[in-house]
């Protein structure tokens, strides 16, 4: 019961409060263990679970005690601060994923890599070219995750979310899925707990051979053990460039409709810039990595260092795909 949690003196206190919940729960989490880049301080409190009901629970002590909390996925979209996150990090680890009559149910703490297969199996097609994006489908609802022409928003019939006080409902158009974007971007205390989507039935044969095709190039683009977060700056609606830079463009650098950020990088001189043991890939200037025992402070001055040259040679303010935490 909500009202009966007692005010903790000490993150451990309510550690242990969450624990006698049901919930699993850790205490003094580096970071680093929780995001791709493999970096960042501690937080004072990880809690997760795959029952919903539990979690809401969970959740609903954090938000009546007003602690700081974050929700978590896989960490693949995440720079954490050195300095760790003082708080509390929830994790839902619901992971179903089923047909419900003429739609396709995922639980948000599902890998999306389980979703896309699922529906290739199921021969519905949308999802296939988004092979290899690592997370979970909460996190690919949130960021609006795609590649190859499909996003994730495009096939959501409606999300099921809690918005700190209840259990909520959004249709697809209530979720204003844009360009890497959606409504739970702009309501960051919201929660998704489970999606529904919808997808024409397609030929499962062609998008197998599709998604090995994309595999095999993502593999060689982002090796597996590769600590980054994928792109860390949104592309450009060629629609919204300023007209010179626009004029000026060569021939074939736009796709589908968007210019690459990495293009505009490689102009300023980014691929195999460093700092400390932060690199910029040198085959790809949209792509950071830690190279070895990579800091946030170096990463997040490299980052600056890249939106200030771009923004003196070309007027243009990169904006980032990679969400922070802890600063
Ligand atoms: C090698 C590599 C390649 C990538 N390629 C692509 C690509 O091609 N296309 C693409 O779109 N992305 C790509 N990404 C980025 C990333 O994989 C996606 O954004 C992914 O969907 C993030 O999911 P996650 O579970 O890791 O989210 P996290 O990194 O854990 O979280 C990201 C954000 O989502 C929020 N969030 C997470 N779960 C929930 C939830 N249940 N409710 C509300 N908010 C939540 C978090 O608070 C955070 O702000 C790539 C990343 C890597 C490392």
């Amino acid at each position: 019961m909500i009202l009966a949690v007692p005010r903790p003196s000490s993150y451990s206190q309510f550690a242990h409060h969450l624990s006698n919940l049901g919930l699993q729960v850790r205490e003094d989490v580096p970071l680093r263990e929780l995001t791709r880049f493999q970096i960042g301080g501690e937080v004072r409190v990880l809690a997760e679970t795959s029952e919903e009901s539990l979690f809401l629970e969970g959740m609903r002590a954090v938000r009546t005690l007003g602690l700081p909390w974050l929700a978590l996925g896989a960490g693949t979209n995440l720079i954490a601060s050195d300095d760790g996150f003082s708080g509390v990090i929830l994790r839902f680890r619901g992971a179903r994923v089923e047909l419900r009559e003429t739609s396709v149910y995922a639980e948000s703490g599902a890998e999306l890599q389980d979703l896309v297969d699922f529906t290739i199996a199921s021969g519905l097609e949308g999802l296939h070219t988004m092979t290899r994006i690592p997370g979970w489908v909460g996190g690919a609802v949130y960021g609006n995750a795609g590649a190859y022409g499909n996003s994730i928003g495009a096939a959501v019939e409606g999300v099921r979310f809690f918005d700190g006080r209840v259990l909520r409902g959004l249709d697809h158009d209530g979720c204003r899925f844009g360009y890497r974007d959606s409504i739970f971007k702009h309501n960051k205390d919201w929660i998704i707990l489970s999606v529904s989507l919808t997808l024409p039935p397609g030929n499962a044969e062609a998008m197998r051979r599709r998604a090995a095709e994309i595999r095999s190039i993502r593999d060689a683009k982002y090796p597996p053990s590769m600590r980054c977060a994928g792109s860390i700056f949104k592309n450009l609606l060629v629609s919204e460039l300023p007209e010179p830079v626009a004029a000026a463009l060569p021939p074939g650098v736009v796709i589908e409709g968007k210019l690459p950020a990495g293009w505009l990088l490689d102009q300023v001189g980014a691929k195999g810039m460093r700092r400390g043991d932060i690199q910029v890939a040198a085959y790809h200037a949209n792509t950071i990595y830690n190279d070895g025992a990579g800091k946030s402070e170096d990463l997040r001055a490299l980052i600056e260092e890249l939106k200030v040259r771009v923004r003196e040679r070309f007027g243009i303010q990169l904006e980032e795909e990679v969400q922070y935490v802890g600063f």
